[in-house]
């Protein structure tokens, strides 16, 4: 007999594999369809605001975010990491404006800077993972699995 094996579906909270049809998380009790539509407006509020508990991360695009914009940002400024700043992950997207600025200021001045090989040497790794993550980014977006924040009113979405 051949086993008939389903897609599991990770919970973007607890990260509990549940059925692929599964209604809600059998750990967690969160309603997968209240991350469907959950607001990333208001998940950006939250981040800012230091209270991640409403906040998960769905690999999908909420409501409230333009597919079109994410690409536009990522594909013209993503080296910058402005399509992060645009979903609220804050973090990589300050990482990613540093390497970014650095890059592009000794692009830019490159040729006058003394001992240029031996800074290059230094911050060649981390402006490699910045282009690195500029790929994926783009890529994941793409394919509508880049991981966004949505905030979920888990009062409700919990049993
Ligand atoms: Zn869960």
């Amino acid at each position: 007999m051949r086993k008939v094996k389903y897609r599991a579906k990770r919970c973007p909270r607890c990260e509990t594999k549940n059925d692929y049809s599964a209604y809600s998380c059998s750990e967690c009790g969160l309603i997968f369809s209240r991350v469907e539509n959950g607001s990333n407006k208001l998940a950006k509020e939250y981040i800012l605001a230091g209270e991640k508990e409403y906040v998960v991360k769905a690999k999908q695009f909420p409501k409230d975010v333009s597919k079109r914009t994410f690409l536009l940002y990522c594909g013209f400024l993503g080296l910058f990491g402005a399509h992060n700043f645009y979903v609220g992950r804050y973090k990589k997207a300050v990482y990613m404006l540093i390497c970014g600025l650095v890059a592009f200021v000794l692009t830019v001045i490159g040729s006058v800077i003394p001992n240029l090989d031996t800074i290059m040497s230094f911050i060649s790794i981390p402006i490699g993972f910045d282009a690195i993550f500029w790929i994926f980014d783009f890529t994941e977006g793409c394919f509508n699995i880049y991981k966004i924040p949505v905030a979920v009113d888990f009062k409700e979405a919990l049993k």
